[in-house]
C-alpha cells in the first residue's frame, strides 16, 4: 500500500509459514512416455510423465468440446527433459538431447528453471534439475503444482491447434487462457479423472495454488513487460477455469471477459519501499494509521450511499480479542467495542508472509522464500475485520461460520478495487504487489486458527469470494 507521502520500509523478521510437501501416491502404474533425455532416476521426470499422460487423456475427451467436434492431434514435436543445472553451469546445451528442438536452437535461456511449450515445432520441454524451480516447488507444495504447470503448457498446445495465435493476441491473454486450462484440468483431477493424481483433495489444490503464486510476474518496469500476469491475475484465471471448465476458457469471449491488474509502480517512492508501508505504520493504533483511516472512509461513504451510518472501527493490540475469544485466537473483530484486535506476533508473521523465488544466476538453483514483506497481507486481515463490522453494524448479520468469512473477504475485494486506481478517493492506493499479498494471505494466513479460521472454506473458495467483490463491488457481497 502507498500513501501520497513517501514511506520507509522497515525490515522485520517473522516466522515462516511452511506448507508441507505432499508426496504423490502412485495410484496407477507410472506412465512411460517417449521423452528425449529422460532420467529414469529422476522423480521429477516421473511426475512430469504421469501429469502429461493424464492431461493428454483429459484433452482427448475435452478437445472436441472446444473445437466443434474435432479430435485432438497428439504433440508432434516430442517431449524433452533437460538437466538445467548443466545448461546453466556450461552456458550451453551441449550434451542435452535438444539438437532437434526448434526453440532450443534459437535460445538456450528458456531451458533453465522453466517448462515450456514450443510453438515452433509443437514440443514440450522442461528442466528437471533437483534444485531448480519446479523440483523445488514440488518439494515444498506437492507434486500437483508440477502437474498444474504442465496443464498450463498443454493449454498452449491446445491454443496452437485451435489457431488462437493466428490473430497475434497479447501474451497475457494467451497465458491467462493457459492458466484457465490448468484450472479446468485441476477440477477434473479432484473428480478422479486423473488416474495418476487420484488422491487430489481440495486441500492439495490449495497447496498447489500457493506454489503457483510463485510463478507470478515480478512488478513490471513498464506495461510491455507484462507477460503471465501478477499472482492475482493468474490465480483468478485458474479459479475461473476450475469453476467454468474448458468451454469457458476457450470460448470466443474469453479474452474480453478478463480484467488484468498487473501494472508498474506509480511513483519512485512506492518502488523504493517495494510498495510496502512500514510495519509500525500498519499497526499504529492511533488515529494516524493511514489504513484505518482509509477503511473508515470507504465504509462511511458506502453506508451513506444506502442511507445508513457506519461507526468508525478502531484497532488495538491484545494477546487475544477482548470479547471472550478462544485462547488460540490472536486476531478478530469484537462487535461490543467495535474494535479489530491483533497480537503483535500474528501481525508480524502476516506482514512477513509473501512467498517469493530467489534464483542463483550462476547455476539456476532456486531458494523458495516464505517471508517477504507484505503489508496488504496484514491489510487484508484488517479489511476482513472491517467487513465483519459492516455485517454487524449495517445488516445485523451473524459473524459466525463460513458465510461471515466469505462476506468479509468479498468486501475486502470490493475495497481493494476502490483503491487500486491511480487517483483513489482517499489518496491511499494499492501498490503493484498488494493484490498478490492479499491472495497469499487468503490461502495461508486468514484460515489459521489464530486468525479467522478456515470455517470449512477452501483457499480456492476464499479467492473466489475476493474476486467476486473485486469484480462486482460491495453490493454483491
Ligand atoms: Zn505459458
Amino acid at each position: 500500500m502507498a500513501s501520497l507521502a513517501a514511506v520507509t520500509a522497515l525490515a522485520l523478521t517473522g516466522c515462516n509459514a511452511v506448507v508441507d510437501g505432499t508426496p504423490t501416491l502412485a495410484n496407477a502404474p507410472d506412465a512411460k512416455l517417449s521423452v528425449k533425455g529422460v532420467d529414469s532416476t529422476s522423480s521429477f521426470d516421473r511426475v512430469a510423465q504421469n501429469a502429461l499422460a493424464d492431461i493428454e487423456s483429459f484433452w482427448r475427451t475435452s478437445y472436441p468440446k472446444v473445437s466443434g467436434g474435432k479430435q485432438l492431434e497428439p504433440i508432434k514435436g516430442g517431449l524433452y527433459s533437460v538437466d538445467g543445472l548443466k545448461v546453466a553451469e556450461n552456458r550451453s546445451a551441449d550434451g542435452q538431447p535438444v539438437e532437434d528442438n526448434a526453440c532450443a536452437e534459437r535460445s538456450i535461456g528458456f531451458l533453465v528453471d522453466n517448462a515450456a511449450y514450443c510453438r515452433l515445432d509443437d514440443s514440450i520441454v522442461w528442466d528437471r534439475a533437483p534444485k531448480h524451480l519446479f523440483a523445488e516447488l514440488a518439494k515444498k507444495y506437492g507434486d500437483f503444482v508440477v502437474a498444474l504447470i504442465f496443464a498450463h503448457e498443454f493449454g498452449h498446445a491446445v491454443q496452437e491447434r485451435l489457431g488462437v495465435f493466428d490473430d497475434d493476441p497479447k501474451t497475457i491473454y494467451t497465458e491467462s487462457q493457459a492458466d484457465c486450462a490448468a484450472g479446468a484440468w485441476a477440477k477434473a483431477a479432484t473428480q478422479q479423472r486423473a488416474p495418476h493424481f487420484r488422491d487430489i483433495t481440495l486441500a492439495k489444490v490449495d497447496d498447489a495454488l500457493e506454489g503457483f503464486l510463485n510463478g507470478r510476474d515480478s512488478t513490471p518496469e513498464n506495461i510491455d513487460d507484462i507477460s503471465h500476469g501478477n499472482g492475482f491475475d493468474r490465480l483468478s484465471a485458474v479459479a475461473d477455469g476450475f469453476d467454468k471448465g474448458v468451454t469457458y476458457c476457450y470460448s470466443d469471449g474469453y479474452f474480453s471477459s478478463r480484467t488484468f491488474t498487473e501494472r508498474p509502480y506509480n511513483s519512485p517512492e512506492d518502488e523504493a519501499s517495494g510498495g510496502n508501508t512500514a510495519f509500525a505504520k500498519v499497526v499504529d493504533t492511533s488515529a494516524n494509521n493511514p489504513f484505518v483511516k482509509d477503511l473508515n472512509r470507504f465504509w462511511t461513504s458506502a453506508a451513506q450511499s444506502i442511507g445508513k451510518t457506519f461507526k468508525p472501527v478502531k484497532i488495538a493490540q491484545a494477546a487475544h480479542p477482548k470479547c471472550g475469544a478462544d485462547a488460540s485466537t490472536e486476531f478478530g473483530y469484537c462487535p461490543d467495542d467495535n474494535t479489530v484486535y491483533f497480537s503483535t506476533a500474528l501481525a508480524q508473521r502476516t506482514y512477513n508472509s509473501l512467498p517469493d523465488v530467489d534464483v542463483d544466476r550462476q547455476n539456476g538453483n532456486v531458494t523458495l522464500l516464505s517471508n517477504q514483506p507484505a503489508d496488504f497481507a496484514l491489510g487484508t486481515m484488517f479489511s476482513i475485520g472491517w467487513g465483519f463490522a459492516v455485517r454487524h453494524q449495517l445488516f445485523s448479520r451473524s459473524l459466525d461460520g463460513a458465510a461471515a468469512l466469505q462476506a468479509g473477504i468479498c468486501y475486502t475485494g470490493a475495497y481493494a478495487k476502490d483503491i487500486n486506481v491511480e487517483d483513489p478517493p482517499g489518496g491511499f492506493l494499492l501498490s503493484p504487489a498488494d493484490l498478490d499479498e492479499g491472495v497469499a494471505a487468503l490461502l495461508d494466513e486468514v484460515p489459521q486458527d489464530s486468525a479467522f479460521g478456515a470455517r470449512d472454506t477452501t483457499g480456492l473458495q476464499r479467492i473466489q469470494s475476493f474476486i467476486k467483490g473485486y469484480k462486482g463491488g460491495k453490493s454483491v457481497c
